[in-house]
């Protein structure tokens, strides 16, 4: 990348509202339905028919923008966004233009890996609009027609329109993790990239360092994963990096992401760009939005990822990176209080839940709230090997065990009787007899090979079925092989 340039980067954010009905009308926004099951006059854009605002879906607006730290308008109102696609039945779609229900907002970033520094990329504006359908190719061979499936169209979509803030790739994915974790948290879309619940645009350009002006903003659409987002950006820093570089201009222009041959298209130039004759929605009343509404809803924003992630350092001494891991899910980071809360031991708790837990979750995809191994369950396990009743290598088979058969930890070890053997006399035994028959690795020891004491405690391990405290084994191992070799008395 050329180091002349400063990268000058906005992203605009389509987030559906994971409410029960449509933004309009009654009809069910659930994902996957048979095409065009989920329809009626309204979200179908016949003439005559009236729509009515979602209360719910409001309210998740106002919501996300009082978290996303907006000033909120008192008097908001819709707008009508005017073209034709045939995704769109109404040949407009009901949006927000004039009277934004938030403005001026910002979101402050974790850069990763963690910088002293935040990073705040203010919000220009947050708004409320309706989804369109959804078009189908068929790939038929030879089909020369698609299909338009209506279940999509009117489900409510809140779009949040970032300012040119971000300088590089790690900004943009940043700020792209924290915003989706913010919407997760607050409950106000289940952030599906898969299924299209969250969706990013990208403007990009680049100005000469120092420079005021910004450049020329070429826009891309079509970004289904926060991974396509980077890939367009950094395939489209490049073009423009090296169009300056021959002294060429870029154009603005709007371009497509291609996914399969990884690079973006024009799609249009500014001055095909679209004049979408914006105009007030005369069939809906406007919104009011009193101090008590707000406070009402402000009372229902729990404390958000990135505040949670400094209190998590702050509070239980953990590493940036654990803290991190616990607190991008609400989920997590809760399943990891209520554990602290009856056991205070947070970095053992921390390393249970980051390892085993997270692990066991990727495979599995369970929700934590619903995990079987209950935060109480995993204290339990968490305690018995902190007083030595069992080691970490058969607490980690008992966790699976747990897992398995929805067993706690006290009884799965009552029926192995997998009690640890911090027994000292029992564990010198095996010692003796170890040392013993392995002469030559203890010839070794004596020579300084290091991995040779290892052997030996796996040997002691394996003859004690991993049962033995490592801690004592190491010790007496230690005591008793300097002994040996203090006497000279090493076995032939
Ligand atoms: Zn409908």
């Amino acid at each position: 990348m050329n180091m002349e340039y400063e990268i000058v980067i906005g992203l605009e954010t389509h987030a559906e509202l994971s409410t029960e009905t449509k933004l309009f009308c009654g009809c069910s926004t659930k994902f996957g339905a048979e095409p065009n099951t989920q329809v009626c006059p309204i979200c179908l854009g016949m003439p005559g028919v009236l729509p009515v605002m979602n209360k719910k879906a409001f309210e998740y607006a106002l919501k996300a923008a009082l978290a996303l730290n907006c000033e909120i308008k008192q008097f908001t109102n819709f707008d009508r966004k005017g073209y034709y696609y045939p995704d769109l039945p109404k040949n407009y779609q009901i949006s927000q233009n004039y009277l934004n229900l938030g403005t001026n907002g910002y979101i402050d970033l974790r850069i990763n890996p963690p910088q002293a520094d935040k990073k705040r990329v203010s919000i220009h504006n947050v708004h409320l609009e309706e989804e369109a359908g959804k078009l189908i190719h068929p790939e038929t061979t030879g089909a020369d027609f698609s299909l338009v499936d209506f279940n999509r169209a009117g489900v409510p979509l809140l779009e949040i329109v970032s300012n040119p803030d971000m300088r590089s790739l790690d900004e943009v994915e940043s700020y792209m993790e924290t915003l989706r974790n913010v919407l997760l948290y607050i409950e106000v879309s289940d952030c599906k990239m898969q299924e299209g619940s969250l969706r990013f645009e990208a403007s990009v350009s680049l100005r000469k360092k120092g420079e005021e002006r910004l450049g020329h903003r070429v826009e891309i659409k079509n970004l289904n994963s926060m991974k396509a987002v980077l890939k367009v950006l950094d395939f489209e820093i490049k073009r423009q990096t090296e169009l300056l570089n021959s002294g060429s201009v870029v154009e603005r222009e709007t371009r497509l992401w291609d996914d399969v041959l990884e690079r973006s298209e024009r799609m249009r130039s500014k001055e095909e760009a679209h004049d979408y004759r914006y105009f007030p929605e005369p069939d809906l009343v406007p919104v009011l939005i009193d101090a008590a509404w707000i406070a009402e809803i402000k009372r229902t924003i729990p404390e958000l990822p990135v505040a949670r992630y400094e209190r998590f350092v702050e509070e239980y001494c953990l590493s940036n990176y654990d803290a991190r891991v616990l607190t991008d899910e609400k989920a997590v980071a809760d399943y990891f209080e209520q554990c602290v809360k009856i056991y205070n031991s947070p970095k053992t708790i921390s390393n249970w839940i980051t390892n085993d837990v997270l692990r066991e979750r990727k495979e599995k995809g369970f929700d934590i709230y619903s995990f079987v191994v209950t935060p109480a369950r995993l204290v339990e396990l968490v305690k018995m090997v902190d007083e030595g009743k069992v080691n970490l290598l058969t607490a980690r088979e008992i966790f699976a065990e747990m897992i398995e058969t929805g067993q706690t930890a006290n009884r799965i070890v009552e029926e192995k009787g997998l009690i640890q053997i911090s027994d000292e006399r029992v564990i010198e035994e095996v010692v003796k007899r170890v040392v013993e028959s392995n002469p030559n690795t203890v010839a070794d020891y004596r020579r300084g090979k290091k991995n040779a004491f290892g052997f030996l405690i796996g040997q002691i391990m394996r003859e004690t079925k991993g049962k033995a405290n490592p801690r004592v084994v190491s010790e007496i191992l230690r005591t008793f092989l300097d002994r040996v070799v203090d006497n000279e008395v090493l076995p032939r």
